[in-house]
């Protein structure tokens, strides 16, 4: 009997199982034990999930423009809508827009009513940004889209090859596991392959920086090192395998100093690599979206797997390609066909698969062919054939590139439909119908982790408002459409029985099978554990079989694109640690601001001189499509040429900070996937006629025309802003208010300071700054908020912006502990030159330890005080210790 109520994390595809308690009011969550995603571990994100509970921002009645509406009236009328639609052009004029945090039976009611009662298979979902070119390379490869490993071979394999994927920010559990594994093991090796140098090169032995866009090259010279070095599998590939004669024949030749030098690397490097991959038969590759969000996406995924196909390493104990999904439901979203590219549990659209899922469904008609991907169906949108479409938790206008274009194919939209949990998104602010969902702890159902890893999200509060679960708002719509009978469900555990039933129904259909028996009723379905599929399979193909006509895996010939477009500077986009996606959940709580608590634009020492910027000065990164502003942060772990910004600030947080609006919507040709690794772009540096620093009990709106971001921290919000005219007459009301004020002001230079005091504690402050002047750091005066009262040291401190000795400062590195860099960088002055020191100082690093690679790198970067026996006695900078 468990201890709490066993749920999923709702983030990213690692699928942590966490365990909800109630302890008085609180909701108290900590991670499951028994999970075997995680066996108790929680990163920062899943750790605070408790903190985003609550109503605040919650979209809780539905609305048609803006009025509040009962559900009859907004259900009749999206039906009715959607019905004038089919009557007037066509099914094909309607589309579905969905995510990858709906849970399966959403998924799955939402593809039935598209695909086989609308017919149209306009249906495709935020699953196309992050892991259509895995599923496309992998349906090529194996018949099937499979992952053919589980999180155990990481722990297992000698060799750990990480592709594109920052472990240590973006799934920061599955890194542990993997650095608790290689502690075990010295012997394991770890190589990074990214164009930066990311947190997760802590772990690596070898960390291979090669230049954006060439990591064919890479696998295609290490397939033909193989075949040179005789270490190819020839029994596995002569009786397992098709087209790997002309796979080889087209990486003929392919040298060491070519791929050295495609690749942008040291030939030693490339060299070692390649040694170690041909003497290590345990090796897993986790490839992430460094592969995937490429033009060449599917082709990048397709090298990979040929070298894992070529020396049988698939299906083995610690041995596999492993492609990790971003999202928490991605791969359940694939299983019931959330992609325009799919029918229904992956079958494609032949005429026999589309004849049984109608059977099956008793549909009244089945959508012909597959539907527009993502980035074409809105394009779709802004060409006004798609009149009506219904988005579904996700926000397009932040997250596809050309984000503009997205806007304005919304804002001509006839018809748009917006189901979501917050009030207020990019997005939701240009639909007609806005439709309450429920959260995750209010929902019920299944998602598939990256390991196809079944686990159970339960609910464990009440529904707020009249929010209702997604997969109840679609069937009421279906039934309105006169299609009641086919979605009257009771309740989600009916849902799942059917989509199991349809994965069984034909012995020559697809290998996927999933099991009925868990959704036989109510009750099993409730007590339901983390579970994979197929029945009990831990691992896929080790036995030589595939899902293909023939029973064999197909390998292919990938070319590398050639060389791009050289102007400018290439920007790549990603995630920073302790937020998620457009920050609708994450935003919630001021500790994950405190790593990252601004858009920044990582840039090499060197672009930056060119540019002429300097840490921590605002930038315009810029290209034809448009501008954001962002801070620089400048990085030796960069590329020179390129540059890195989080996908994650939008209008919320943010003023002109949403990166997707400069990333043109260049795909794979096959998957549909957008690059969103290959804008090119300018750096050009902002001089600002003003800065300001803000903070608030309330939130306050920043005047228009200046650049600003906003984010919560604990007892209020933290606003930076920065003029680009000059004139500040606007910032001061921002702070009015009774109480006692306290005052420092040079307005010949346009230097302001004030603060306001209620009975002791700090209500507002305003700091002002003319041109490029430095603000304080915030760290500090922001941690004032928090305080009931100011003591005497902290008044005096104030307007000066020094923070006391032992006071925090700088960015947050251990969210779990909260552990700044200033006294972690103390610490290390003051003697700890090790990680476990640090963790016995400052606890830093002793929670869910995500932390642990900028602890590390602080030791490195950080000088330490001299030993005391060297030290002169009138200082330490004179003496030679040897
Ligand atoms: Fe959630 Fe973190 Fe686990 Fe991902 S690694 S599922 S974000 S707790």
């Amino acid at each position: 009997m468990k201890d709490g109520i066993a749920t999923t994390c709702p983030y990213c595809g690692v699928g942590c199982g966490l365990l909800v308690r109630r302890v008085g009011e609180r909701v108290e969550i900590t991670g499951d034990p028994d999970h075997p995603a995680n066996r108790g571990r929680l990163c920062a994100k899943g750790a605070s999930l408790a903190e985003t509970l609550g109503p605040e921002g919650r979209l809780l009645y539905p609305e048609i423009r803006g009025e509040r509406v009962d559900w009859d009236k907004a259900l009749s009328t999206v039906a009715r809508q959607f019905a004038e639609v089919v009557d007037r052009h066509g099914p094909e004029a309607i589309a579905f827009y969905v995510s990858g945090q709906l849970l399966t039976e959403d998924y799955y009611v939402a593809n039935k009513l598209m695909k086989g009662f609308i017919g149209s298979a306009n249906i495709d979902t935020n699953s196309r940004l992050c892991m259509s070119s895995p599923a496309a390379a992998q349906q090529f490869a194996f018949g099937e889209d499979l992952v053919p490993g589980c999180y155990e071979d990481l722990e297992q394999a000698d060799l750990l090859l990480l592709v594109g994927w920052n472990a240590a920010f973006t799934h920061p559990v599955l890194y542990r596991r993997m650095a608790e594994a290689k502690e075990k093991n010295p012997g394991k090796r770890v190589v990074v392959i990214d164009p930066r140098r990311t947190a997760t090169c802590e772990l690596a032995d070898l960390h291979l920086q090669l230049s954006p866009g060439s990591d064919i090259w890479l696998f295609n010279g290490l397939l033909e090192y193989l075949k040179r070095e005789g270490r190819l599998d020839w029994t596995f590939l002569e009786n397992h395998v098709r087209g790997f004669g002309a796979t080889l024949d087209a990486v003929s030749g392919l040298s060491i100093p070519e791929v050295a030098r495609r690749c942008d690397l040291r030939e030693a490097d490339v060299a070692a690599f390649f040694r170690l991959f041909a003497t290590t038969p345990r090796t897993v590759t986790v490839f992430s979206q460094g592969i995937n969000q490429q033009v060449t996406g599917v082709d990048n995924c397709l090298a990979i797997l040929n070298v894992h196909l070529a020396t049988g390493r698939i299906g083995k104990p610690g041995a596999c390609p492993f492609s990790i999904t971003g999202q928490p439901n991605a791969m359940g979203g694939r299983e019931v066909g959330g992609l325009a590219t799919q029918l229904a549990a992956h079958r494609d659209f032949s005429a026999a698969n589309r004849q049984q899922v109608q059977a099956f469904w008793q549909a009244p008609r089945i959508a012909a062919r597959p539907g527009l991907k993502a980035v074409d169906l809105f394009e779709a949108v802004h060409a006004g054939k798609i009149k009506a479409l219904w988005i579904m938790a996700t926000n397009p206008a932040v997250s596809l590139p050309e984000a503009e274009r997205v806007r304005s194919a919304l804002a001509r939209c006839e018809f748009v439909v917006v189901s979501d949990v917050v009030a207020d998104n990019d997005t939701l602010r240009l639909a007609h119908v806005r439709l309450p969902a429920a959260a995750w702890g209010e929902k019920d159902g299944t998602v598939t982790n990256s390991e196809r890893r079944i686990s159970r999200q339960r609910a464990f509060l009440p529904l707020p408002g009249q929010a209702r679960p997604d997969w109840w708002i679609i069937s009421q719509v279906a039934a309105r459409m006169g299609f009641g009978q086919a979605f009257a469900y009771p309740g989600p555990h009916t849902i799942f029985r059917e989509h199991a039933a349809l994965t069984a129904l034909s012995p020559a259909g697809p290998r996927l099978r999933l099991d009925p028996s868990i959704a036989a009723s109510r009750e099993a379905y409730d007590l339901a554990g983390p579970h994979q599929w197929p029945a009990g399979a831990a691992r896929l193909f080790g036995d030589g079989r595939f899902a293909t006509d023939d029973g064999r895996a197909r390998m292919k010939p990938v070319a590398p694109a050639p060389a791009g477009e050289a102007a400018g500077l290439c920007l790549n986009t990603g995630r920073v640690r302790d937020q998620w996606h457009t920050m609708t959940r994450t935003g919630r709580v001021a500790r994950l601001f405190a790593h990252t608590p601004e858009p920044v634009v990582s840039v090499h020492p060197r672009d930056a001189a060119r540019a002429g910027l300097k840490e921590g000065a605002w930038a315009w990164v810029a290209n034809r499509l448009g501008r954001i502003a962002a801070r620089v942060q400048i990085s030796a772990g960069q590329r020179p040429g390129e540059i890195f910004v989080p996908m994650h600030w939008n209008d919320l947080f943010a003023a002109a900070g949403r990166v997707g609006a400069i990333i043109p919507a260049c795909c794979d040709p096959t998957s549909g996937q957008p690059a969103f690794k290959a804008a090119r772009v300018e750096l050009d540096p902002i001089t600002p006629a003003w800065q300001a620093l803000l903070l608030t009990r309330h939130p306050v709106t920043p005047p228009a025309g200046c650049l600003w971001h906003r984010v919560p921290v604990p007892g209020g919000y933290r606003l930076q802003l920065a003029g680009l005219a000059k004139g500040t007459a606007a910032l001061p009301p921002l702070v009015a208010g009774r109480g006692e004020w306290l005052r420092l002001e040079d307005p010949a230079q346009g230097r302001l300071r004030l603060a306001r005091l209620v009975e002791g504690r700090l209500e507002a402050l305003l700091f002002i700054e003319p041109g490029q002047g430095r603000l304080p750091d915030p760290t500090w005066l922001a941690s004032l908020l928090d305080r009931e009262k100011l003591d005497t040291a902290d008044r005096l401190a104030l307007l000066r912006g020094e923070p006391p000795e032992g006071a925090p400062q700088g960015r947050l590195i251990c969210a779990c502990h909260g552990v700044a860099e200033g006294r972690i960088r103390e610490a290390i002055r003051n003697g700890a030159t090790t990680v476990i020191e640090l963790q016995a100082r400052l606890n830093a690093g002793t929670g869910c330890g995500a932390c642990l690679p900028e602890l590390k790198r602080l030791i490195t970067e950080t000088p330490s005080a001299p030993s005391p026996a060297f030290c002169h006695p009138q200082g330490c900078d004179t003496i030679d210790g040897s």
